[in-house]
């Protein structure tokens, strides 16, 4: 699934190009896809998007006469893709937007699974779709870090997947920012030194910005990755070979010499304690 790095790239690629020109046609949109139906889309027709915003892993386009915004959620498969006036696109795809210069907005889908999302809502309504979310991520800071860590007793990898708690992070950005804190996958939030607190701090902000640009010169996962989907191949600071560890629904990827100090994490998958 994409995480903040990725669709924080996105939005800044679309930023210009989606405001250029008014909306001619909204729409269609797969039944599955367009979650809302009241307004429907085609009040959409004739009003101008003022670019794009982001919030958590969402991406927003609101009208620049403030009334309207279209939440995107585009999950795993999701992409958005915006196309120049007479640039071949998708002959179906989930939801487009026709500017009246002829580009198109398109959201394309792979496999057969419909699982993004588009709403059409008003500004109050689309606060209320995100009120669960955490802050932000990016620029959270030591000290609001702290407060959060101290909030409830978690395992730091998920901790910081859970959108309501920080929002922004998935699996594969916890493993490379947990890999360059230099902290355990399984540590307790409650249990960091106030210096790991701030070795945290840094490496969540290191870690997303180096995912960011990185995006924006369009750099595929084996070149962005470090850490995540590297079982095997040589850390990057001690050479040592990472190590895999399963972890509720997740795969976690770790340096067992950087993390955890030569200790091998055990799987605590439901399944394994099951056996
Ligand atoms: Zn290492």
């Amino acid at each position: 699934m994409p995480e903040l790095p990725e669709i924080e790239a996105w939005r800044r690629a679309l930023d210009e190009p989606v405001s250029a020109s008014p909306i001619l046609k909204a729409g269609p949109a797969h039944v599955a896809t367009l979650k809302t139906f009241d307004p429907p889309l085609a009040v959409l027709e004739g009003r101008k998007l003022a670019g794009a915003e982001r919030r958590a892993k969402r991406l927003l386009f609101p009208t620049e006469d403030g009334e309207l915004v279209v939440l995107v959620h585009l999950m795993t498969a999701g992409r958005l893709k915006f196309l120049r006036s007479g640039e071949p696109g998708p002959k179906a795809p989930a939801f487009r937007l026709v500017f009246q210069d002829g580009s198109q907005l398109v959201l394309t889908e792979a496999g057969s699974k419909k699982r993004a999302g588009v709403w059409l809502l008003t500004p109050e309504e689309a606060e209320v779709e995100l009120a669960h979310l955490g802050p932000d991520a990016l620029h959270l800071g030591a000290e609001r870090l702290g407060e959060i860590l101290a909030s409830e007793s978690r395992r730091l990898h998920s901790l910081l997947r859970d959108q309501r708690v920080i929002a922004g992070i998935g699996r594969a950005w916890a493993n490379e920012i947990l890999h360059h804190a230099q902290l355990s996958p399984f540590a307790l939030s409650r249990e960091l030194e106030p210096d790991e607190v701030e070795r945290l701090a840094l490496a969540i902000d290191a870690e997303l910005t180096r995912g960011l640009e990185l995006r924006e010169r369009g750099a595929n996962d084996k070149r962005t990755y470090r850490v995540h989907n590297k079982l095997g191949e040589p850390c990057y600071l001690c050479g040592t070979p990472l190590a895999r560890v399963d972890y509720e629904e997740h795969t976690v990827y770790y340096c067992p010499q950087c993390q955890t100090g030569g200790r091998v994490l055990k799987d605590r998958r439901l399944s394994r304690l099951l056996r």
